[in-house]
Parts: C-alpha cells; structure tokens; sequence
C-alpha cells in the first residue's frame, strides 16, 4: 500500500527542523507540519540561548554525549552558514570557602563527559577577567558560549528546503494510527483538516509531544512516559551588564542556582528559576524577581536595589516530576516500541538547542536500528 509522504516530521522547533534537514539531506522526501504559524515559537522561543559545554549531566547519559557532541557540532555549523554566535566563556563562582572543593567535583565530573577545557581559578584570577565579580574561586569555561537561537533555526529550514523539504503551518497533528503494512494514517486539524499517509513519523512535538503519542493509536501505553511542565522565569538587568562572560554560582540540589546570561546584544538576564505548573502559560509574575537580590549579592555585591524588570518565561518539557531524579533526553525509537518508522522525543529539555544537531543524527541512527 502506497503513502502519500515518505517522512513527516511534527514540530518547526530547534529539534524537529535540525531533524528534517538530516533526513533531508540524506536524500528523503519530508514534510515538516507545524501547529503554529511559524518556525520556532514554543520552546525554541523562549530559553537562555546558551551553548552548554556539557559540564553537569550524568556521565554516559544522552544529555552529556549529546550536549558535547552538539557542542562542537553546533560551533562549527554557525561558523559555517554565519549564525551569529559568541564563545564568551562561563564562570562557575564560589561564594564561601565551603564551597570550593564542589569546583573540583564539577571539574572531575565534566573531565568524565569529555569536557577537558574547564580551568580552576583563584579569586584574584576571577576578579582579574571579571573586576564585578565576589567570589572565593572560580571555574572557567571557555567553550560555552550563545547563540541566535531563531537564526539558527532559519538556517537549518533553509538547509532542509534546500535539500527537499517543505515546511506547513497552521497543521496540527491530531491523531494517527499505526498501518499494519507498515506506516502511518494522519489527522491533521486546524483550518484546512485532513489526513495524510507517511512511511515514517517523527514526533518532535515538545511540551505535549507524550499527550501526542497516547493519539497514535496501537502505540504500547507503556513506551510513553508521563509529561509534567516546568515554568522558568527570566528577569532583565536594567542598564549595563558588570559582566562578560556568563556567571553562575555552585550548584545545589535545586538547580543550578540564579544565574547571569547575555544575549548577542549585551543584555543581561537572570534566571530561569523553577516553577511547576500545569497548564501551559507564559505569564510573568512579577513578585519572583523578590529572592534574586540576595542570591545575587552573594556574587555581584553591586546590584542596585530595582535593577530587574520581568522579562520573559519557558517551559522545560520534564518526563520526571518535582520529587523524582532528572530524567534523560528520551529518543524513542522501534528499539523501544516496536513500530518501524516511529521515533518519539520525549523531555528534550536544556541541553536540547546546543545538542540539536546531534539529536538529530541520533534520532535517524535510531530510525534505522
Ligand atoms: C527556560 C528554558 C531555558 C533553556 N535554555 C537552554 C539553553 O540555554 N541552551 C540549550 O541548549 N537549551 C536550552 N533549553 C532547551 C531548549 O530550548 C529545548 O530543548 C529546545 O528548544 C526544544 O526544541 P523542540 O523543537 O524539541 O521543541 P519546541 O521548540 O517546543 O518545538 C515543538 C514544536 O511543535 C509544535 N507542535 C506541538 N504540537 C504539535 C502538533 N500536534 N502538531 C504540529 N505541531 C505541533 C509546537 O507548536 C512547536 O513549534 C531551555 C529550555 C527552557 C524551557
């Protein structure tokens, strides 16, 4: 039995476009379907544009071989098609003689995932690079960096058009079922509804993307893990940013503590904390910016009282809940579920813009295996 497509990628996000432009470029045919009326406006859209090194994830998960992989990956891709990109560095500070030796830890764990370039620096060295900064010692990181996260995505709808590809919006995925013969029947929504055959199906859907596979009838239940959302919350900096490079300060068991990222303009940002909700909204309240002074401080004694403003907010798509362990980037392939042609991307939260492209070899080398 024929298909209308051979390969329907569901989501215009960092993902689901690096994704289409592999097969793409390996010579399928591919239609990219988009809920929304453009390229990049869940996620994509709202997160800390920041190429990770790779330092702090579980040695030999997905997350670390991916971020470091992508890293690389990522670099040379923007220096290639001109995607405006920064290797700024990142300081990880600590604040108090206690929390020194975690330095070593982070070193440690980040040499175990391949990140062989991060440098433990006095006090003095710190303040020297960042004159701003209070701290008791610090780790550079020279190979993180920023990214125009909406350029990059341009780049690769690009490459992926070039190569065959099309991209339609305003196309929800509703439901699907999975053909015996192998392959997939479609129901799409939105103005124009109607159904679609493809031969493989990714589903590179986001936030929603486990609510999506319960709509692939004959899909195991048990292959799809539970979706729960988590808001951050950014604040602007008014004024001139103290600093250079990216600060952050020791991890602890809550995250990764309020943090200070730029964008290519200069701006500064902190956050995002760490909210869990239940529906999908992007509003901002203002009064969360209160504990950001005093964590601040702690690094950045020259905060001037009412120098946030609320920014903006995003979801991370969790597959684990508040009180469970971190879970993996899950790459959902016929290895897990059983069904040809099927890969669903599940809780592909940070690191997932610096990993995409990585991600994306990895979902076709699933595809296949
Ligand atoms: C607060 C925050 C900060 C982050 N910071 C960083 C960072 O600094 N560095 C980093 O590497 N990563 C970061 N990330 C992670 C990164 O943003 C994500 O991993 C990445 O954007 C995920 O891309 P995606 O394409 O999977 O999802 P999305 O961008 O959400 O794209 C999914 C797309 O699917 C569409 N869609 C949904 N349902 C359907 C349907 N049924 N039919 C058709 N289309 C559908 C949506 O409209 C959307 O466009 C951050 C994430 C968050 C939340």
């Amino acid at each position: 039995m024929s298909t209308d497509i051979d390969c329907i990628v569901v989501g215009a996000g960092v993902v689901g476009l690096a994704i289409a432009r592999a097969l793409a470029q390996s010579g399928r045919e591919v239609l990219v379907v988009e809920a929304a009326e453009g390229i990049g406006t869940g996620t994509s859209a709202r997160n800390s544009e920041v190429i990770h090194a790779g330092i702090y994830y579980e040695t030999g998960s997905l997350k670390a071989r991916l971020c470091v992989q992508g890293r690389d990956m990522l670099y040379a891709y923007c220096a290639e098609r001109g995607v405006a990109h920064k290797r700024l560095g990142k300081l990880i500070v600590a604040t108090s003689d206690e929390e020194i030796p975690r330095l070593a830890d982070i070193q440690r764990k980040a040499h175990a995932n391949g990140v062989t370039d991060l440098q433990l620096l006095t006090a003095y060295e710190a303040q020297t690079l960042e004159p701003a900064l209070s701290c008791t010692a610090a780790l550079l990181s020279p190979s993180t960096g920023i990214v125009d996260s909406h350029g990059l995505m341009l780049a690769y709808q690009g490459d992926a058009e070039n190569a065959g590809a099309q991209c339609v919006f305003h196309t929800p995925l509703v439901c699907g079922s999975i053909r015996a013969q192998g392959g997939f029947d479609l129901q799409f929504g939105g103005t124009d509804a109607m159904t679609m055959s493809c031969r493989v199906l990714i589903n590179a859907s986001g936030l929603h993307a486990p609510t999506l596979a319960h709509h692939i009838q004959g899909l195991a239940a048990a292959s799809i893990p539970s979706e729960y959302l988590c808001k951050g919350s950014y604040f602007t900096l008014q004024g001139r940013a103290p600093f250079t490079r990216l600060i952050y300060p020791t991890p602890h068991h809550a995250g990764l503590g309020v943090h200070l990222t730029l964008d290519l303009g200069g701006q500064a940002k902190f956050g995002p904390d760490t909210e869990w909700i239940t529906d999908e909204n992007y509003d901002i309240d203002p009064s969360r910016c209160e504990g950001f002074y005093e964590a601040v401080r702690t690094y950045w004694p020259g905060m001037q009282n009412d120098s946030l403003s609320p920014g903006y907010t995003g979801i991370r798509p969790k597959i684990s809940g508040p009180d469970e362990p971190a879970a993996d980037f899950m790459i959902a392939g016929p290895s897990v579920h059983g069904v040809p042609g099927l890969v669903n991307l599940f809780g592909i939260e940070s690191p997932g813009l610096t990993s995409s492209l990585a991600i994306a070899a990895e979902t076709l080398t699933r595809l296949n295996g």
